[in-house]
């Protein structure tokens, strides 16, 4: 994401050095080029029905840029909701999921008339009806189905196994129609899936399509009509070159070959994909250190920035702007927080480092500032939005004090 103009770091047209100037490190850079290229790609190959999992990042400047490039939103909780909605999607453009609304979640999102809450028990189906007949609505749903399905990535992100606590069992179908036929005040009209995360299997993608396949002509067949099938998100973004290569293209080759005659439409649900790549983060060498004959290097964003590598081993590559040295070195990258997991990258080979150095931390735009936290009371980072010569903060934290003061202490300490 980062270029060189005549040796100075540049993100589309914007000088790097510009936004450091009004920007305390660190903080995240998107562009708004590369989201937009991505976004027309992948609309290429999938097709308009495209709704971006506001869960990878949920910034409302990043989800006015993905309303106006025509895509929906595809939302976890109510505080994403609202977000999406105050970032001027409309509600028809909005999937409500997650496998634990709760009855004021549930009642707000009926309230809105969005296109469909995903329903991931029969348990909810119930309260569902339960409130959209009090309100004296009729709610679309869709059911999210777990077809048992690993998709070969690690098990914090896996969710399409039938021990995991996602979806409905796929094999429910019949209890699923026998609940919604006395169910007055609901639409169903959909079924989704999601298998989980940075799936680059082919083979997982291609049997998940067949087994919703079957589930789709199953409710059909007892008389449901099914207009949507979601096949969820999940798609792979290569963090590191020894990763798998995953190429959509591949993916659309299967699913021609399994809907290549269904009646509904087809519809996805990706966030990584979308902005991984159009993100990095920018932090400051405050420290550095030789310890057990590791060349360790302090920086200024910890796992509270960008918790990816503490939580998931993820890889995120590190490259420097400031080659001031011609040495090189083998470097560990560390953060400022009192774990052992504050690491985000071990045997990296630099140009020689200094204190107040920078270095970009890259493919972060997916999972890293709506993952951070104030853990060890330090300040959330800000977020910048790049448009070729054109830069705008989007985020700017609190002040740490603001953070400190909401404590309250009772009157008997
Ligand atoms: N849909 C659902 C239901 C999800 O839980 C997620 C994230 O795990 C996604 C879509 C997006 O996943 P990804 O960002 O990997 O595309």
């Amino acid at each position: 994401m980062i270029k060189f103009k005549n040796e100075l770091p540049f993100v589309e047209d914007t000088s790097l050095y510009d936004i450091i100037k009004v920007c305390n490190t660190p903080f995240y850079i998107y562009s708004q080029e590369i989201i937009t290229q991505k976004v027309k790609y992948t609309k290429k190959i999938l097709g308009e029905n495209i709704f971006f999992s506001v869960k990878s990042n949920s910034n409302q400047a990043i989800l006015k840029l993905m309303n106006s490039l025509n895509i929906g939103a595809d939302v976890v909780s109510i505080g994403e909701l609202k977000r999406s909605l105050n970032a001027g999607f409309p509600p028809n453009k909005i999937i409500f999921e997650g496998v634990g609304k709760s009855k004021e979640d549930l009642i707000y999102a009926i309230q809105k008339n969005i296109r469909l809450i995903n329903t991931e028990s029969l348990e909810e189906i119930k309260l569902i009806q339960k409130l959209a007949s009090e309100k004296n609505k009729m709610v679309n749903i869709g059911v999210r189905l777990n077809p048992n399905i690993d998709g070969g990535t690690i098990s914090k992100i896996t969710t399409g196994k039938k021990t995991d606590k996602f979806g409905i069992d796929i094999n429910e179908v019949e209890n699923i129609v026998n609940l919604i036929s006395n169910c007055s005040n609901l639409n169903l009209i959909g079924i989704s899936c999601h298998i989980g995360s940075q799936i680059s299997n082919i083979d997982a993608y291609k049997n998940t399509f067949i087994e919703m396949k079957k589930a789709a002509n199953k409710f059909i067949s007892l008389g449901i009509e099914i207009k949507h099938v979601d096949l969820g998100g999940g798609f792979h973004v290569q963090y590191n070159k020894d990763e798998p290569q995953f190429k959509i293209e591949d993916m659309k080759k299967e699913l021609d070959l399994c809907f290549n005659s269904s009646t509904y439409k087809l519809s996805f649900e990706p966030g990584r994909y979308l902005i991984a790549e159009a993100g990095i983060l920018v932090t400051s060498i405050i420290n550095s250190k030789q310890n057990g004959g590791i060349n360790y290097l302090i920086v200024d964003a910890g796992m509270n920035t960008l918790i990816r590598p503490a939580m998931y081993n993820a890889h995120h590559d590190i490259e420097t702007i400031s080659k001031s040295s011609d040495n090189s070195l083998i470097y560990t990258v560390a953060g400022p927080i009192c774990e052992s997991s504050d690491i985000f990258i071990k045997n990296i080979l630099l140009s020689e480092q200094n204190i107040d150095d920078i270095l970009i931390i890259k493919n972060t735009g997916a999972y890293g500032k709506v993952m951070s936290s104030t853990y060890n009371t330090r300040s959330l980072p800000a977020e910048v939005l790049v448009n070729k010569e054109n830069f705008a903060m989007i985020y700017v934290p609190e002040k740490i004090e603001n953070n400190i003061g909401e404590d309250i202490i009772p009157s008997w300490l």
